[in-house]
């Protein structure tokens, strides 16, 4: 099972990425993660990639079309994956064609999680009240000014890419304004509807 989850920023990616990884034992690639591991690790990747990603903006595309490539020829990729945070742009998801298909691989579907913009910055402020709460550390770009910044890049680069899965057939769209068990059931639904035959 191959599948990109879509969506802007606060959308509830993250949650349902963790409950398909529970229900079928195939792992999640979250690019945003892979960075923040490279940040922490103090790696060249990571070096690169910091001030950008303070910042709200996008990476280049060549660093996280090269550590997806590397990621999916690990092992536990073997049985599928779910891509969260990436493709993140139509450059990306080119890329991202040429290589599964050099690979020899297909995806099972692009979910597209629909939401209302007004109330991804109450949910973003939340994550953050939740997470300190709960004794962590807020991430450096949740806060209103990079937040804002993430969702302009969604609009103007990663919006387009419904429009292109749309474009290959492979597009499916949920309301994730919907409670979070009902978007797991949907996307449920969608997957039983697209696995391998
Ligand atoms: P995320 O956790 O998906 O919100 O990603 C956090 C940050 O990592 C983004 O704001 C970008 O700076 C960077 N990032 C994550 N995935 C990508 C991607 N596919 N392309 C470019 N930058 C990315």
């Amino acid at each position: 099972m191959r599948l990109i989850l879509l969506g802007p920023p606060g959308a509830g990616k993250g949650t349902q990425a963790q409950r398909l990884v529970e229900r079928h034992g195939i792992p999640q690639l979250s690019t945003g993660d892979m960075l923040r591991a490279a940040v922490a690790n103090g790696t060249e990747v990571g070096r690169r990639a910091k001030a950008v990603m303070d910042a709200g903006q996008l990476v280049s595309d060549d660093i996280v079309n090269q550590i997806v490539s590397e990621r999916i020829d690990q092992q536990d990729c073997g049985r599928g994956f779910i891509l969260d945070g990436y493709p993140r742009t139509v450059p990306q998801a080119e890329a991202l064609g040429a290589m599964l298909a050099g690979k020899g691989l297909r995806l099972n579907a692009v979910i597209e999680l629909k939401v209302d913009e007004s109330a991804l910055v109450r949910r973003m402020e939340k994550r953050v009240s939740d997470t300190v709460a709960a004794g962590g550390q807020a991430r450096a770009d949740d806060n209103p000014e990079s937040f804002k910044k993430r969702l302009n890049e969604y609009r103007e680069k990663t919006a387009p890419l419904s429009q292109y899965y749309a474009g290959t057939g492979e597009l499916k769209t949920i309301d994730g304004m919907a409670d979070m068990d009902t978007v797991t059931a949907k996307i449920e639904e969608i997957l039983s509807e697209t696995a391998d035959k």
